[in-house]
């Protein structure tokens, strides 16, 4: 969450910076600043909003050294004072994270004198920097970081002193080299068409950042050596290309990403099929819709590898004292792979001699440094803050994984029948009619998604889904469940939405339907059982989607749940690529 971004080179810095906030938008849209430093003297602009509301402050801030913040607030609304960058004395800070001890701080550098113009947790360390600063902006920062608890990504930048200042802990840091100038931001999108190569903190680095030089280094000032890769991200790839939002592009971009995370899971299926076939026991974990994929791919392996498997959320997992025996995988899933408790939680289970592997879209990212294997979703960037190609390729991953370990006769048949899993999905895209079911869903006072088995994960994510886009509330709910509370909501101004694609318990969820039938609820039955739909024709708005292997359902069922999330937002006038409140790539807990 919150995107940063520091420049220092021959061009206008502010320009830059701007151009680089809009591409990391989706990490926080509260509000956003930049300071210039020209001539050694440092201007800022900042305002509450997006970061579109900076663009006449842009013309006018000349410079070529600077820094900028698009913020998701965790301490103090949003605001323009308490917008970033933070300035105390002759330092002006931007920050992601949450620095856990700035309430202790704050008084007491208030009772030094120190005035605080903002409530934000991040304007403690521009107070503390300027507090240390005695013509080194380096030792400065180094000082302020040991005073700090919590996490961070921090830009500083000191009057009369040429340079940048980053410090890392906890949060992403990443330096972008070989353009006109250097570049140093939170996630590798705001590099793309700037510079060729980057280079990844880890937690502890500092850098000093300079229009002509990049240095890393230790808190104790001697240098460090970072391994440089290439920019991965495409100019091309984060343009709107005619779509009106990202969250529909990104749909459409489902089959591509599945297709391409199948033939790049070929590339580490040897390591990752070692440690899963010797695990006795497999934990996956995630947040949001990453978890909602690990309860899909808890049922892979439980079923197709016939392996012990449970899934939790990665925000409980890591609060938990587990008892860990030998041959314990923890499959972590994480788009973004710093979603800090899934990274966390990783931790925790590398700390007690569990194997982790970890299942990510961003292959420098800092669950990749503590996973013992990687296995790589590889959906592009995905710039909805709503996941949806990253889901379906999450499931494909997990579930190419589960089949290099199952040995029954079925895997082969259904490793044949993944390769078809991209053309599924863009037909249930070309020829669903969803439409009605949006309308329904727009005019109902709270929306349920229900389902059994594989169903239920998928009823979890498609309420999840419609939930961060549309604002109308619900929940998912197993559908044996429905007699067990659920039922008291039905009525009139309620939708049910079952999903029912397992043959062996579709007629158990056809009893939930009936029954929620006769409560006079609104019903819509979206399947890709023939029988199924004509039971219900006529007396549910049923969809039906194309036929395929239970274990395969979920990319149909994925792409139209999410079609359906999409269509309900627009039909509201809500912007699905930017819901409120939220940001993408949680980096704080
Ligand atoms: N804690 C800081 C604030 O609320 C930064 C938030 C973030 O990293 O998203 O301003």
């Amino acid at each position: 969450m919150c995107g940063i971004v520091g420049y220092a080179g021959g061009d206008s810095a502010a320009k830059i910076i701007y151009d680089g906030l809009l591409k990391l938008e989706y990490r926080g849209y509260d509000s956003a600043g930049i300071a210039v430093m020209e001539q050694g003297k440092i201007t800022v602009a900042k305002r509450v909003g997006r970061v579109q509301k900076l663009a006449p402050s842009v013309q006018i801030l000349e410079g070529n050294i600077g820094i900028g913040h698009t913020r998701w607030a965790t301490h103090g609304k949003p605001s323009d004072e308490n917008a970033h960058p933070h300035t105390s004395g002759k330092i002006t800070v931007v920050h992601n994270g949450i620095i856990e001890n700035y309430a202790e701080l704050k008084s007491e550098l208030s009772a030094e004198g120190r005035i605080f113009l903002s409530e934000t947790d991040s304007e403690v360390i521009a107070a503390l920097i300027d507090k240390f600063y005695d013509g080194d902006l380096l030792k400065a920062v180094i000082d302020c970081a040991r005073m700090l608890k919590g996490s961070y990504a921090l830009l500083a930048m000191c009057e009369g002193e040429e340079r940048i200042v980053a410090a890392k802990y906890r949060s992403p840091v990443i330096l972008g080299l070989g353009g006109n100038g250097n570049f140093v931001v939170s996630d590798e999108p705001a590099l793309a068409g700037n510079c060729p190569e980057l280079c990844v903190l880890e937690d502890g680095d500092f850098a000093v950042i300079t229009p002509l030089s990049v240095a890393v280094y230790d808190s104790m000032k001697n240098p460090v050596i970072r391994a440089v890769y290439p920019v991965a991200a495409k100019e091309q790839s984060i343009v709107l290309r005619g779509y009106p939002h990202y969250m529909i592009k990104e749909l459409w971009e489902s089959p591509s990403a599945v297709s391409r995370t199948l033939s790049e899971f070929a590339k580490v299926q040897y390591g990752v099929e070692k440690l899963l076939k010797d695990a006795k026991k497999i934990i996956l974990t995630g947040c949001g819709t990453a978890y909602h994929a690990a309860l899909v791919g808890k049922r892979y392996f439980c079923e197709i590898c016939k392996k012990s498997a449970e899934a939790e959320y990665a925000g409980e997992l890591r609060y938990d004292m587990p008892v860990i025996g030998c041959g314990t995988v923890l499959v972590a899933v994480t788009q973004s792979g710093e979603t800090a408790d899934t990274v966390e939680a990783a931790r925790l289970y590398k700390s007690l001699n569990a194997k982790v592997i970890a299942v990510t879209n961003c292959p420098h990212s800092a669950i990749t440094r503590i996973s013992d294997a990687v296995v790589p979703v590889a959906a592009g960037p995905e710039i909805c803050v709503a996941a949806t190609k990253s889901y379906s390729a999450q499931i494909a991953a997990l579930l190419s994984m589960a089949l290099a370990v199952g040995r029954s006769p079925e895997c082969e048949v259904l490793k044949r029948e993944l390769l078809s899993a991209p053309s599924t999905i863009l037909k249930t895209l070309e020829e669903i009619d969803i439409y009605a079911l949006a309308e329904m869903c727009a005019r109902s006072r709270g929306v349920y998604f229900m389902g059994r088995g594989i169903d239920y994960a998928l009823a979890l994510e498609a309420s999840l889904k419609l939930k961060e886009v549309s604002y109308i509330a619900g929940s998912g709910y197993p559908a044996s469940e429905l007699k067990h509370g659920a039922l008291a909501l039905i009525d009139g101004g309620t939708l049910s939405v079952f999903l029912i694609n397992d043959e062996a318990l579709a007629s158990k969820s056809a009893n939930a339907v009936e029954q929620t039938i006769s409560r006079g609820g609104m019903v819509s039955v979206i399947t890709s059982l023939r029988e199924v739909g004509e039971q219900f024709s006529g007396r549910a708005e049923v969809i039906t989607l194309p036929s395929s292997n239970r274990y395969l359902s979920p990319f149909a069922a994925a792409a139209a749940v999410q079609f359906l999330a999409y269509r309900t937002a627009v039909t509201l006038g809500r912007n699905p690529d930017k819901p409120r409140n939220l940001a993408k790539s949680v980096t704080v807990e």
